[in-house]
């Protein structure tokens, strides 16, 4: 038994009221089934957007596709802020029936359609084409026997389903991800055969279905789904070309090849960030370029995270990101060798914050979790337990000149000078000696080392 949230009902009961058909449809039923969360509820109903805007009062027309909006508030209770807080938009899309799909990701044309089943039949996969009024599920397509199942089935021929819209093949993916479930066999084969459609999808389509994918619980598994239905290929071919790079070599704990090693990587990232996993998952991607074997049988990747970010460039681009994610991505990649190494100096570890930015060492963090974890390391983690307490440590020590507890004022006030190059002169000595440890950042002690270096400056 499965009972629609009160605001969904009201919705359905009141296109009801007024003659027309109504149902709850797509991922909100499916995830309904699925006993889990939905993000926002979609209905589908034969009236035509003017009227749908007439019935709510606090709907918009959304875009060209026959979609009307409607803003559900919050009910107003005691601990609720505001009483126009908006909770949600539920999306009520008229019938439809596509035809034409020329350019393999746009329907030519929106034919409003005249039944239930007519909308449910141009809908993606069987487990979201089922609709429920909330009294009786609509499902022709036995949607819930793919869901009990777990399988990822195209509603109708799969082969002319991602013809028509091949982004669908990267929504199978998504969902298999999402969900732990299996492609069934014959929308794996289409999608298969029709991978190279994808070339004709906008990059930000594809990269919001890929970041999607990388945040998905499952997301290693589909990676390599990705890599057997061969889209990988037309998404990212750097990652392709490293299942083929071994790493195994005498006295290197490594066991996987570079791509599995990604995969695996990505696997066991901590982070929730998309583009932190992404980082995680090309981290390594230089490696088929940088690939030696000395001779004693060693294999050497020398200088691979340069190539790694050079790759990254490229990604980031292709996929269109935003400047912030371009950044984010291509530091992540060029600092991922980082040492963690106890016998470093706080010096080093500055600089290493510096480069990397103090609001992305968590980041730089996850991906070397999922590096390690994802390289088969058996060792501890001690030192990585330890050089993160250590960057902590150090990011309370002064950064540069204007951390100390002194100032130029007090330099001008002890040495009796008006400002003058000689002010950042003592600053700079002193913070060179605060640097290398031998005077604490404490105001006494570095005012008594003022004082020593006048003597010294005025000899
Ligand atoms: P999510 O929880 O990720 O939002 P969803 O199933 O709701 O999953 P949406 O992209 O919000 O996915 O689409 C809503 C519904 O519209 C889908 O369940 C599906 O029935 C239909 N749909 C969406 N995109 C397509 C497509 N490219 N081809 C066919 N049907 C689609
Ligand atoms: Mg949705």
């Amino acid at each position: 038994m499965i009972i629609l949230p009160k605001s969904a009902q009201t919705i359905i009961d009141t296109l009801k009221k007024a003659g027309f058909e109504a149902y709850a449809v797509g991922g909100s039923v499916r995830d309904l089934l699925l006993g889990k969360e939905t993000k926002g509820w979609d209905f589908t109903s034969n009236a035509v957007p003017e009227k749908i805007l007439e019935l709510f009062p606090d709907s918009f027309y959304d875009n060209q596709f026959g979609t009307v909006g409607i803003k559900i508030r919050k009910q107003f209770t005691a601990d609720s802020l505001q009483k126009d807080e908006i909770e949600d938009i539920y999306e009520i899309t008229t019938y439809r029936s596509e035809e034409g799909y020329k350019d393999h990701r746009h329907p030519d044309k929106i034919v409003w359609g005249k039944t239930l089943l007519e909308d449910l039949s141009r809908r993606d996969f069987t487990i979201n084409a089922i609709a429920f009024d909330g009294k009786t599920l609509v499902d022709p397509y036995h949607g819930q026997d793919d869901l009990k199942a777990n399988l990822i089935r195209t509603v109708g021929d799969a082969n002319e389903r991602f013809a028509e819209d091949a982004l669908r093949m990267m929504r199978a993916v998504r969902f298999a991800a999402r969900f732990g479930f299996t492609i069934e066999e014959k929308t794996a084969q289409a999608i298969a055969n029709n991978a190279a459609l994808l070339t004709e999808i906008s990059a930000e389509r594809i990269r919001d279905e890929f970041l999607k994918i990388l945040v998905s619980e499952h997301a290693a598994d589909a990676v390599l789904v990705l890599k057997n239905v061969n889209l990988l290929h037309y998404i990212l071919p750097e990652l392709e070309v490293a299942f083929a790079t071994p790493q195994k070599s005498p006295k290197r704990h490594h066991m996987y090849d570079v791509g599995t090693h990604s995969v695996m990587a990505l696997k066991y990232c901590p982070s929730s960030d998309p583009i932190v996993r992404l980082a995680t998952l090309i981290h390594d991607l230089g490696k088929p370029k940088t690939y030696r074997v000395l001779p004693d049988g060693v294999i050497t990747f020398y200088n691979h995270e340069v190539v790694s970010t050079k790759i990254a460039r490229d990604v980031a681009r292709r996929l269109r990101l935003s400047n912030k994610q371009f950044d984010l991505l291509t530091t992540l990649v060029r600092w991922h060798q980082f040492s963690v190494d106890e016998r470093q100096t706080d010096a080093a570890l500055r600089r290493f914050i510096k480069r990397v930015g103090k609001e992305n060492l968590e980041h730089i963090l996850a991906l070397r979790i999922g590096d390690r974890l994802g390289g088969g390391a058996t060792e501890t983690s001690w030192r990585l337990e330890l050089y993160k307490k250590r960057l902590e440590e150090v990011q309370l020590q002064p950064f540069s000149v204007s951390d100390l507890q002194v100032n130029g004022y007090d330099v001008m006030k002890l040495y009796e000078v008006k400002p003058g190059p000689i002010i950042g002169n003592v600053l700079d000595a002193l913070f060179a000696e605060v640097e290398k440890g031998v005077l604490p950042n404490e105001r006494e002690a570095l005012l008594s080392k003022m004082n020593e270096l006048k003597s010294e400056l005025t000899k």
